[in-house]
């Protein structure tokens, strides 16, 4: 059932570039909002500022717009809750932890990193839980005077409830975490800085959020985040708990998580290679979730159509660059003539393409356009494909060259030449007729014949349909290039 009430939000730290775990996050939520007809949030948590970037955070947005993932609230939208960067946010923050203080739902806590070590390692010994032990929960004030003295400066703790938490996850079922699983957490530093853990049920909380889908990396935080809320709403600041989802890990190679370091996690190469928008989110769609069991390609509108979280799978998803592949070919199929000759845009200038613009002549592009659209996998596969149009003279490749040049490949390209010249160049067949009867003389089937003419005028071995190919580049260019073999080949 629908629920125009969703309100979803996508929270990345602007570190680092966007990798595809990001994306799949933020298309799961936005497809869940869209689905719904509910709000897209987009909030910037860039509380820590050595780590954050203004270059990842331009990033980030320029990667949510490429992708078509569109917010109703956030940065350059703005919104009811504005501002959206944590950064701009900073005052709400310490006035929440503030009033978590006074309310006795956090207390100070003075601990050093050393003693809590220290502390931390006799408890494993005795095989006690090794999590902070509440030591701050109760200091006196004589305590405190000698802390002060001794210029210690407090972090803020969260005093978490003794008794356990259970929460009903969207995707996992119902979960329970003991108190000994779940100590008190510090919620800002001793330097005052607020931390993700206040900062984001915070916002989650002022931003209304009513489902919260993330990373199953996260799952450990829902707990604490969630006896944050509750001690949030007896303060009046948040209304309820949001339903929290956690989206199952993403494996990389030889089963390991993928990381974010992985390279074959990083968005913008699966741009740069030229997956269409449409293509890369539905492969990473399918991370979790699926469609129906017998399709896996579909418009994105088809999967707003149908998403639900309580379709996503807890177990860990595959992620398999040759399965997006295919994913992606299928949607550049799918395009229609015209826009895919503007997708390809990109790859046939600098500095995807080695030929001069000028030398780029649109109309033989056009004509040669259908032929590619249904052999790429990825768009940038254009360049290599076409470039024998543009060229000066063909990519010179030698191991091609040496690959198709077998037997007596003066003779075969003498015969074609000549058959070639003498062809009807308004039509392909024509002159696969020519190859063909040259291949004959020489006692060749056609795709041996072939093989020594494609290297000749395109440089390569493979390459798009051979005779619409020639008909394009035209009948001089294709013998003044047949003709440059031949010295080549008697050089
Ligand atoms: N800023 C957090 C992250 O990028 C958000 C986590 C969350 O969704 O709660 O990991
Ligand atoms: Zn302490």
């Amino acid at each position: 059932m629908a629920n125009a009430n969703v309100r979803v939000r996508f929270c990345p730290s602007p570190t680092g570039n966007p990798h595809v775990g990001l994306v799949r996050t933020a298309l799961f939520n936005w497809a869940f909002a869209r689905h719904h007809g509910g709000t897209m949030v987009f909030r910037i948590e860039d509380t820590d500022a050595a780590r954050d970037s203004e270059e990842s955070y331009r990033q980030l947005l320029d990667s949510l717009r490429w992708l078509g993932l569109d917010w109703d609230e956030g940065p350059e939208v703005g919104g009811p809750h504005a501002p959206y960067r944590q950064s701009q946010r900073m005052d709400i923050y310490r006035d929440v932890a503030q009033k978590l203080l006074d309310g006795g739902y956090a207390y100070p806590c003075y601990c050093t990193a050393e003693e809590l070590d220290a502390r931390r390692e006799l408890a494993r010994r005795e095989g006690r839980p090794s999590g902070y032990d509440g030591q701050c929960r109760t200091v006196t004030p004589e305590q405190k005077a000698v802390y002060d003295a001794e210029g210690r400066q407090p972090i803020i703790r969260f005093r978490m409830p003794d008794e356990p938490i259970t929460f009903t996850d969207l995707v996992r079922g119902e979960l329970t975490f003991t108190p000994d699983n779940v100590p008190d957490y510090g919620i800002v530093r001793a330097t005052g800085a607020p931390l993700y853990t206040l900062v984001n049920p915070v916002d989650d909380a002022l931003m209304e959020i009513t489902h919260v889908l993330r990373g199953e990396d996260l799952l450990s935080s829902t707990p604490r985040q969630i006896a944050l809320y509750k001690a949030l709403i007896e303060l009046g600041i948040a209304k309820e708990i949001p339903a929290f989802g956690h989206l199952p890990y993403v494996m990389g190679e030889g089963n390991k998580k993928l990381s974010k370091r992985d390279p074959q996690s990083s968005l913008n190469l699966y741009r740069e290679r030229g997956f269409l928008p449409e293509g890369l989110l539905n492969y990473l769609s399918l991370l979790g979730w699926s469609f129906s069991a017998d399709q896996d390609v579909f418009s994105v509108a088809e999967l707003v159509e149908k998403f639900d979280v309580e379709d996503v799978n807890a177990n860990p998803a595959r992620f398999d660059v040759k399965k997006a592949e295919a994913i992606n070919a299928d949607h550049i199929r799918r395009l229609d003539e015209k826009a895919f000759v503007e997708a390809c845009e990109p790859w046939l200038k600098a500095p995807y393409a080695d030929w001069a613009p000028e030398d780029f002549d649109r109309a033989a592009w056009e004509a040669i356009a259908p032929y590619a659209q249904t052999r790429l996998t990825v768009l940038s596969d254009i360049t290599a494909n076409v470039d024998f149009l543009f060229l000066k003279e063909p990519a010179a490749d030698e191991a091609s060259w040496t690959k198709a040049m077998k037997g007596d490949p003066a003779a075969l390209l003498t015969t074609a030449r000549a058959r070639l010249e003498a062809a009807d160049w308004s039509s392909p067949d024509s002159l696969k007729d020519a190859v063909l009867k040259a291949g004959e003389e020489h006692g060749l089937k056609l795709g041996k014949a072939q093989a020594p003419v494609r290297v000749a005028v395109t440089g390569r071995t493979v390459g798009l349909p051979l005779f619409e190919s020639l008909q394009i580049l035209g009948r001089d260019r294709t013998l003044a290039r047949i003709d440059a073999a031949l010295s080549k080949l008697a050089g």
